[in-house]
């Protein structure tokens, strides 16, 4: 009979042999040698074909899955970082921000993202991540941003938040 907590271990050591084959002669049998993390969160392990004797590494590195966003006709699409970050440089044209403070934006965005457990988001959610964050780096790349995404309801809202900058400044 197995002890449980033993029998997860075996499991996965014998999983991590028959994940991999030997590049040599193909050998499905293969021992780890030792496992050695690397900075980025995975794993370099060095092995041994326990046919032909090759040693070998594999690299395994974790996969996160982001939330699927939902935009505004219903349909759905995989986080583009690309998108959100062009967003973003556009409000921010001509504006004291660095593409060093747009990049950390960007990167708190999508590591709330990793860290959601939720499969799906409304596309708003993130645009309303971005507002907050440009709220406090640039007022104008701010409203700027704020014009474009915001629904329409919230268009008086916005004038309301710029006659108020105007009362500050
Ligand atoms: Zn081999």
């Amino acid at each position: 009979m197995d002890t449980p907590s033993h029998g997860g271990e075996l499991l996965r050591n014998k999983e991590l042999q028959t994940d991999v084959n030997c590049p040599f002669c193909h050998n499905e049998e293969t021992r780890v040698l030792d496992t050695t993390p690397d900075l980025r969160g995975g794993v370099r392990r060095r092995r041994e074909c326990e046919h032909c004797h090759k040693r070998f590494s594999t690299y395994e590195r974790p996969v996160t899955t982001l939330p699927l966003i939902i935009k505004q006709d219903g349909t759905r699409e995989e986080f583009d970082r690309e998108k959100v970050l062009r967003g973003i440089r556009i409000a921010c044209t001509k504006r004291p921000v660095s593409a060093d403070q747009i990049d950390k934006v960007v990167n708190g965005i999508e590591t709330a993202l990793k860290e959601s457990t939720r499969q799906e988001l409304p596309a708003w959610v993130i645009g309303d991540m971005v507002i907050e964050n440009l709220k406090e780096l640039d007022q104008v790349a701010y409203i700027r941003y704020a014009s474009v995404y915001l629904p329409l309801d919230d268009v008086k809202a916005l004038r309301d938040e710029i006659d108020r900058l105007l009362l500050e400044g």
